[in-house]
């Protein structure tokens, strides 16, 4: 039984692509079938004057087929066919109903060959973009870096296998939605806020520049990566390609590099401290020894029956000027210890934090960062790499602090201060500042940590100090320590 199915769908198949081949039979060969078929299925009768337009689907089929040549060869074939099996005498209104039929298939042979060239165009055209496409998409799929295609609204059109990898979610989760999901608050908030302001304004925040971000996977763990995003213009329509690099392991080595030299400058200081300590002594001990022995001789004088009044004086006066001599000694170290000045310049203070928290999470697992940011205070004058020194003792005191709590949050935010100040707060859900602790704070070589050194938060003061701020610590509510420090506000 299935054999005679196949060999009519086989031998149907093989006609079909020799009518698909031979433009001229095709038509022909297509008009006839239809013709026959329609005048033996369907009753003469009761197709009456109409039974022209029985043709039309086979001139149909002839123009999309074979273009102008396939039409017009249809519609004669069609017109012989109807008049070869008519047997009376062909009259008036039949001749007037071909010519109509005729014109009729040349308007639809025209279209047909419209939509030939159409194809023929199109078509090499279209392949190319296939290829292109696979390319792109092989590129996309192979690169290091991920990349992340979004449209106007901030919905995700691509997302490459790299993405998948770094992020944890997989294309089909991720395609069409927000891509804020791939961000930590508060970006995610904003998002939205600096496309439309982009858009609007064209006011750039990374478009173009690239910068340093903290980025969220599926599990909710942050990681530092470095995004650059580039613009697009394809016939009309915006879209906006991120290319993502994951930084956890370059900012691992650099933190450990940036620790060994934070523990060789502090092992240096001490062994410069220690020489200092010496030459100071040996400094001091002359004007001290000489203020000595000064007031001990004017003692002697005092005790004399007969006071010599100027001899005493003189004395004193020497011993005034050895203790002025010592106390030069010590302003020449003071300035020796804070002799480097910062190097300050416009900032922007949350791009200095998102780069501090950054490094300062790297490894970190379960706690959730935030930075609020008042965009009114944002340009500030600064040291940069003195004052992330600064945010990265201080956040990693908190991460540190926050080690057996429940909740584990660390919010950065940057307030207005009085006086032209930008008030900077890094607040955390640790257990709070102990009072042995808060007593002591800023000054050095006090710790209570195992390991701790106890230089941070003196070497923090100092380097707000040097810029003319100053550092201070409070207890947070409902628990932990927020340490707020100050920072000369630009353009005030
Ligand atoms: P170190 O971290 O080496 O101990 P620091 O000068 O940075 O040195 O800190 C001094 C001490 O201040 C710490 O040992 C700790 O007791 C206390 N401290 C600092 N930050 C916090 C905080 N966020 N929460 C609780 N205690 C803190």
């Amino acid at each position: 039984m299935s054999q005679p199915a196949h060999t009519i769908g086989d031998g149907a198949r093989a006609l079909w692509r020799w009518a698909a081949q031979s433009p001229l039979i095709a038509s022909g060969l297509v008009a006839a079938l239809a013709a026959a078929a329609a005048l033996t299925t369907l009753n003469p009768a009761l197709a009456g004057d109409a039974r022209l337009l029985l043709f039309v689907p086979a001139v149909l089929t002839g123009a999309a087929l074979r273009g102008f040549a396939g039409g017009v060869l249809a519609t004669l074939t069609s017109l012989l066919v109807l008049f070869a099996i008519q047997r009376a005498p062909i009259t008036a209104l039949e001749l007037f109903e071909a010519l109509a039929f005729i014109a009729i298939g040349l308007v639809i042979a025209g279209f047909g060959e419209q939509l030939r060239r159409a194809e023929h165009e199109i078509g090499p055209r279209t392949e190319a973009l296939d290829v292109r496409e696979a390319l792109v998409k092989s590129i996309f799929d192979a690169a290091p870096d991920a990349m992340i295609e979004i449209d106007t609204d901030g919905r995700v059109q691509t997302f490459s296998a790299a993405a998948e990898r770094m992020f944890g979610w997989t294309a089909p989760e991720v395609l069409g939605r927000d891509v804020s999901m791939l961000m930590p608050e508060p970006y995610r908030a904003g998002h939205d806020g600096f496309m439309h302001r982009y858009m609007t304004t064209g006011e750039r925040r990374i478009i173009g520049i690239g910068r340093v971000v903290t980025a969220e996977r599926k599990d909710g763990s942050t990681f530092p990566i470095e995004l650059a995003v580039g613009e697009m213009h394809v016939d009309g329509v915006r879209s906006f390609t991120g290319f993502i690099r994951d930084l956890t392991q370059r900012q691992e080595t650099e933190a450990r590099l940036q620790e060994l030299q934070s523990e060789l400058v502090h092992v240096s200081r001490l062994t410069a401290l220690g020489e200092m300590a010496q030459a100071l002594a040996h400094e001091l001990n002359q004007p001290l020894s000489a203020i000595s022995n000064y007031l001990k001789g004017s003692v002697k004088l005092l005790h004399e029956e007969s006071l010599d009044r100027p001899k005493v004086l003189d004395a004193v006066d020497k011993a005034a000027a050895q203790a002025l001599r010592a106390g030069d000694i010590i302003r020449r170290l003071r300035d020796f210890v804070a002799r480097r000045d910062a190097e300050t310049r416009v900032e922007s203070a949350s791009r200095v934090i998102e780069e501090a928290a950054a490094l300062a999470l790297v490894g970190v697992k379960d706690v959730r960062f935030r930075l609020r940011a008042d965009p009114a205070v944002d340009q500030v004058m600064a040291d940069k790499v003195q004052i992330q020194q600064v945010l990265l003792n201080l956040a990693r005191n908190a991460i540190e602090a926050m080690q057996g709590s429940p909740q584990r949050a660390l919010t950065i935010e940057t307030t207005a201060g009085e006086d032209g100040m930008t008030i900077v707060s890094v607040a955390d859900t640790g257990p709070g500042l102990s009072a042995e602790a808060a007593a002591q704070l800023f000054q050095p070589f006090v710790s209570a940590k195992p390991n701790g050194m106890g230089v941070g938060l003196s070497i923090s003061r100092t380097i707000v100090e040097n810029h003319g701020g100053r550092i201070w610590a409070d207890a947070n509510s409902p628990t932990g320590a927020v340490f707020r420090f100050t920072l000369r506000r630009a353009h005030v």
